[in-house]
């Protein structure tokens, strides 16, 4: 079969995987896998589940060429996200970064702290889907440098723990990789699992609306492209008026 090839997003950024919850260029099961490239350096956001790594890897290669990814930075734990990352950690060259606890739970392929084990067994993914454990650097939150452009590490808890988002400000637009915290059209995903809080969830989201988005990259979806804090503002005046935020799935 023919791959469809990555898609680029902004300037800066390449989708390089992608599953059915969004434009399917890579496993069924992946998450959106995003390449910001700073020209003297480039990083992943997220993994996609491992199930179509090298598929990633060359998408990433096809925008690249000889240049290397420098690190694969995680949103959270869970497999869609974090499965592919000791493949394409091991693939590109590249170091793995997530916040603790995330950090821990990738770095031990620990499927119960994922969720991955209950998630397979209600069949959301396959028996092959088992992520192999890998070394992985607590990120720290503020600035890091990208190359030529500044990413933001944002602690932002409330989907799962460990959760973060990253920002890039970049010839006047601010791009946000918003992983399972916010969908287009203020969607959020509230999960059943221990460590999904509401509290949190809605705290994080007002932060994250509070930096005024241009670009919107979410974990899963539509990206979007200009005019993004209004999407975050739809998910906070439903915050606002004590409701839950429409689910990813509506
Ligand atoms: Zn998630």
């Amino acid at each position: 079969m023919t791959w469809p090839a990555p898609v680029r997003l902004t300037p800066r950024v390449t989708l390089v995987g992608s599953g059915s919850l969004g434009f399917g260029l890579t496993d069924a099961h992946d998450s959106h896998v995003y390449l910001l490239d700073g020209v003297t350096d480039a990083v992943l956001v997220d993994a996609g589940c491992g199930l179509a790594s090298a598929r990633i890897a060359a998408n990433v290669r096809a925008c690249l060429g000889a240049r290397p990814v420098s690190r694969i930075y995680l949103t959270h734990a869970h497999a869609d996200h974090a499965g592919g990352a000791a493949d394409l950690a091991e693939q590109l060259g590249a170091t793995v970064l997530a916040l603790a606890p995330a950090a821990a739970i990738v770095a031990t392929a620990d499927e119960e702290a994922s969720g991955l084990r209950t998630a397979r067994q209600a069949g959301v993914y396959p028996e092959g889907l088992r992520p192999a454990p890998v070394p992985v650097t607590p990120a720290d939150p503020g600035d890091v440098a990208v190359g030529k452009v500044t990413l933001e590490v944002h602690p932002t808890p409330g989907h799962a723990a460990g959760h973060c988002c990253f920002s890039v400000r970049d010839a006047g637009t601010r791009t946000l990789f918003s992983g399972d915290l916010v969908f287009s059209r203020g969607r959020v995903a509230v999960l059943a699992t221990a460590d999904s809080d509401l509290r949190e969830l809605d705290r994080s989201l007002r932060a994250m609306a509070a930096l005024a988005p241009d670009v919107l990259l979410p974990g899963h979806g539509t990206p979007v492209l200009r005019e993004a804090h209004t999407h975050l503002q739809t998910a906070v005046s439903h915050l606002d008026r004590a409701e839950l935020p429409p689910g990813l799935l509506s």
